[in-house]
């Protein structure tokens, strides 16, 4: 659930019949250009003409986002803790297991940093996970967290 600043923030920013997200309109444009939208971008792929009913819709659609993506960076720093508390190692991993996103492959299976921002959501409507790096018996701890190697045929 959003807190309610969160909501309280994201009611203010939309005042106005649009409301500018900055962030939000560089990654549409980035997704659009990689042809590649992430599963809940679903109705923000092209930009409609102002003042239609899909114009309203499309609206509504960045606001969930963005209500949502304001929601998960306030929770990362808690999840953060929690994985360093128990001292468990994770990694991210791709939920959506259709064509890569463009903007979270760099990050899939890779292990999670000491920085916040080395763990998901790495963009508004993200999927990635994180999930725990098992720990090996001692002396033969493989690094299969590590990316694979691409397969030459
Ligand atoms: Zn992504």
């Amino acid at each position: 659930m959003a807190s309610p600043r969160l909501i309280e923030r994201a009611a203010m920013a939309t005042n106005t019949p649009d409301f500018a997200w900055p962030d939000f309109d560089r990654w549409q444009a980035a997704f659009a250009a990689a042809r590649v939208f992430p599963a809940r971008w679903e109705g923000l792929h092209r930009v409609p003409p102002a003042h239609t009913p899909e114009a309203e819709a499309y609206r509504l659609r960045k606001l969930g986002l963005l209500v949502e993506w304001l929601d998960m960076l306030a929770r990362r720093p808690t999840v953060h803790a929690h994985f360093a508390r128990q001292g468990i190692r994770a990694r991210v991993t791709r939920q959506d297991m259709r064509l890569p996103c463009p903007a979270c492959e760099p990050f899939n299976t890779r292990e999670v940093g000491t920085e916040p921002d080395t763990m998901p959501p790495f963009h508004p409507g993200c999927r990635c996970v994180l999930v725990a790096i098992p720990v090996e018996p001692a002396g033969r701890r493989r690094k299969s967290y590590e990316r694979p190697r691409p397969r030459i045929e």
